[in-house]
């Protein structure tokens, strides 16, 4: 078999064409929205990252801003950066990017951001919402990992999904996402035992590992879904967390990489952007 693929670059192009009414709905109303993305230090994928989101939100007709802050800032400085944003009435979302330097706890970094500006859905109060199937703001990796899926046209509910890898920002959210779609959810993790038996009951596997190839295609059990999150550099390459072409033979449907999970990410961001200068506009 060769799996159908799914187009993540096409999808997220769609979004965000679906996005453009309801940005000139907001102008009109005289509000543009506004997202500001704060960078500290030189990390280079996250220079690159941060300049794909500015992009994005500006393409939009959205108010993109990027701060950049020089390696040596300090946590305070950082934090009150964040409450300034937060007292900003033109900033409907504030993002920070990760990795910090190692001297900032990243925690107390995103504790302090507004929950209704956490257009990264990481705060705890989000957090929680989604843990308790409350409307949050959800990580955008995991949420258009479910666009992806409905994409397909299968029916999700009562499906065995196994998710490799617990991380706040991908595994757990994912989860979480799933069991919200009525599936059978696994969550599989570093201490996993006897991974491929688990990986073989799936018929949604999504992989967040963080290790190149590493679902090979005989943990794959035929006819199913395979989402890859992984984005691991090799050689200049971006190489998936899925051997993709063993899985591909396996699966019914799978997401390439680059192509797949990554250019939903940043579709689902402008989506909460979006949805948060709403949630201002209606008050
Ligand atoms: P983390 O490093 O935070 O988490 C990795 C997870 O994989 C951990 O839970 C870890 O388990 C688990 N793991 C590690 N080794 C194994 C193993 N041998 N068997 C089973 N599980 C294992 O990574 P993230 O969740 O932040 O990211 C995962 C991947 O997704 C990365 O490649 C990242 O670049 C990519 N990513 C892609 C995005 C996109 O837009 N496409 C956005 C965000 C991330 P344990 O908890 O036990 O250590």
């Amino acid at each position: 078999m060769t799996a159908q693929l799914i187009d993540g670059k096409a999808i997220a192009l769609e979004t965000r064409k679906a996005l453009r009414p309801r940005v000139e709905a907001l102008i009109e109303k005289g509000i543009t929205p506004g997202l500001t993305v704060i960078m500290v230090g030189d990390n280079p994928a996250s220079a690159v990252y941060v300049r794909n989101k500015e992009k994005a939100s500006q393409k939009l007709g959205m108010n993109g801003t990027v701060l950049h802050l020089p390696e040596e800032t300090v946590e305070e400085e950082l934090i009150a950066l964040v409450k300034k944003l937060n007292a900003d009435d033109t900033v409907h979302g504030i993002l920070v990017q990760l990795p910090l330097p190692k001297h900032i706890e990243e925690k107390k970094v995103l504790n302090a951001i507004d929950p209704q500006k956490d257009v990264d859905g990481f705060h705890p109060v989000n957090a929680g919402k989604l843990l308790i199937g409350e409307k949050a703001y959800v990580p955008c990796t995991p949420k258009g990992v479910i666009r992806l899926l409905k994409t397909t046209g299968v029916e999700l509910s009562g499906k065995n999904a196994v998710v490799i890898g617990r991380s706040n920002i991908v595994g757990k959210p994912m989860a979480l996402l799933l069991l919200q779609e009525n599936c059978t959810v696994t969550i599989a993790h570093s201490r996993t035992q006897n991974l491929s038996e688990i990986t073989k009951q799936a018929d949604i596997l999504v992989a967040a590992v963080g290790k190149p190839n590493f679902v090979s295609g005989d943990m794959v059990k035929p006819g199913a879904i395979v989402i890859d999150v992984g984005i691991n550099r090799v050689e200049d390459k971006l190489i998936g967390d899925v051997n993709f072409d063993e899985a591909k033979e396996v699966a019914s449907f799978i997401t390439p990489v680059p192509g797949g999970v990554g250019a939903m990410t940043i579709a689902m961001l402008m989506e909460n952007a979006v949805e948060a200068a709403e949630n201002y506009a209606a008050k």
